[in-house]
């Protein structure tokens, strides 16, 4: 076993920061330390096969981003990233495990969509990696199903209220699916927008020419994330299954989130990048030389970019702060202009919806850091911890402690990274959603599960260093 002291560095959890020495044996963290401590060696720097100086730099938990669609297929073509590109790419951003989607749609068997799912990632995978499973048919089949993959360590499944025709479930089967969720603590994930009425606001706007990506926008309405979030709420409240919303984009879905939660339920929701940085205005309805107004197609993704003259922005990183939203994902889906988005020139409905960050998503929240919007602690919190507990991998994930695995990342604060596609950029995809975007940070060291995978700018990887993750229940519930 390679035995590695990592010196000198600030250890930063959920709850405070101090001054420590991590010590990793093999894969596991085995002791913090007080700095240059004796207790375990006269000079312990002497004694271990490797010493990395984090002096001036934190020390955080590798990040955990649990809503990700490596090679998705959507819109007659599959996001660009594979199992081995996308989690190459997010090792390089300081992210050490993911939790991706395992898809079941009407007339398959889940056990079959999760078996095809393991096949896509095994030996491919630079980090650890675990799976949600996506009921995108919610037949007698598939519910008898549910209870099974809390065995296969995997404890939330997905519906949607969106795509009708594609993914979705109307009331009656969430009703069902969130009984079977009641009775055995799977955790329910919903994509909450009313598709139904998001369709018909899509094809009226089409027919009277309107077109372009912004539109898309205008599709999505806010009350069609605000209904849908309420009525998950009051379907979960019905059966008392905790309920987590992904990719909240609206304020106003924050507040149902919010009040529901002020009463005791057990409701969580996160929120993107995309959400608290970019908007309708600004990349939706952006144009360029290359691509006019079909430029804001980088930038369709469901839920939408909301509108920043409205302030859901700053309203996404109040939740943040005030723990109405607890945790950030990216929804890494990512597709390139060429052969893939443009597949909806002429009609945003055709565009595949999707934007890649989980290179960035580290790096984009500490900027929340430097310009006063979270804290330091809070960061780790948001990308790592909370993750962790909320599904089941607290302990093993999302904590510098001895007995956890040795995911660690080596934060430099006074280090600087450019985001864009000649730069900074190791998603498969021809454009960055992030182009132009400047960190004062760096991701200087990423060890996953013991071994360096990126170091002072080389990857040191390898596809199959990654690992599924059993994961356990929920850790969040109150
Ligand atoms: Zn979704
Ligand atoms: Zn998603």
């Amino acid at each position: 076993m390679t035995t590695t002291l990592i010196t000198g560095g600030t250890v930063v959890s959920a709850t405070g920061r101090v001054l420590a020495d991590v010590l990793v044996d093999g894969e596991r963290i085995v002791a913090v330390l007080a700095p240059g401590s004796q207790l375990l060696g006269s000079d312990l720097t002497a004694s271990v096969d490797a010493v990395i100086d984090a002096t001036g730099k934190y020390v955080i938990p590798g990040g955990i981003d649990a809503h990700t669609h490596m090679q998705l297929p959507f819109g007659g073509t599959s996001a660009s990233d594979t199992f081995e590109t996308g989690t190459r790419a997010a090792a390089w951003g300081g992210t050490t495990t993911i939790v991706d989607f395992a898809v079941q749609r009407t007339g398959e068997r889940v056990q079959d969509g999760l078996a095809h799912w393991h096949e896509l990632a095994a030996g491919n995978c630079a980090i650890d990696y675990g799976f949600h499973q996506i009921v995108g048919g919610v037949d007698a089949d598939a519910l008898a199903a549910l209870p099974g993959l809390i065995d296969e360590g995997i404890t939330s499944f997905k519906m949607f209220m969106a795509y009708p025709g594609v993914f979705y479930a109307d009331d009656a089967q969430i009703l069902r699916a969130m009984q079977v969720a009641a009775d055995t603590g799977l955790l329910t994930m919903m994509h909450a927008e009313n598709g139904p009425v998001i369709d018909v606001l899509a094809e009226q706007l089409v027919e009277a020419g309107k077109t372009d990506p912004y539109f898309h926008g205008i599709a999505r309405a806010w009350q069609a994330e605000e209904e849908a979030t309420h009525r998950a709420i009051m379907l979960a409240n019905l059966t008392g299954a905790p309920l987590y919303v992904v990719h909240v984009s609206a304020k106003q879905a924050v507040e149902q989130l919010a009040t529901a939660r002020d009463k005791g339920q057990n409701v969580f929701g996160e929120t993107c990048p995309q959400y608290l940085y970019l908007s309708l205005e600004e990349q939706l309805g952006a144009s360029s030389e290359q691509w006019g107004a079909f430029e804001g197609a980088k930038w369709v993704c469901s839920t939408p970019l909301r509108s920043r003259a409205e302030g859901h922005q700053d309203h996404m990183w109040q939740a943040l702060r005030t723990n109405d939203l607890q945790m950030v994902s990216t929804d890494h889906c990512p597709f390139c202009m060429k052969g893939q988005k443009e597949l909806g020139l002429g009609d945003f409905r055709a565009i595949p919806n999707g934007i890649g960050s989980v290179e960035h998503r580290m790096d984009l929240m500490y900027q929340g850091v430097v310009t006063g919007e979270i804290t330091l602690e809070r960061w780790v919190e948001l990308t790592s911890t909370t993750p962790a507990r909320m599904f089941g991998m607290y302990g093993q994930k999302g904590v510098i402690a001895p007995g956890a695995d040795a995911d660690i990342v080596i934060y430099d604060p006074n280090g600087h990274t450019s985001i864009g596609v000649d730069k900074t950029h190791h998603m498969n995809m021809d454009h960055s959603a992030w182009e132009g975007f400047e960190i004062d940070g760096h991701v200087d060291t990423v060890i996953a599960r013991g071994k360096v995978v990126v170091d002072a700018g080389q990857y040191l990887g390898r596809a199959g260093d990654g690992r599924f993750v059993k994961r356990g229940l929920s850790q969040y519930l109150i």
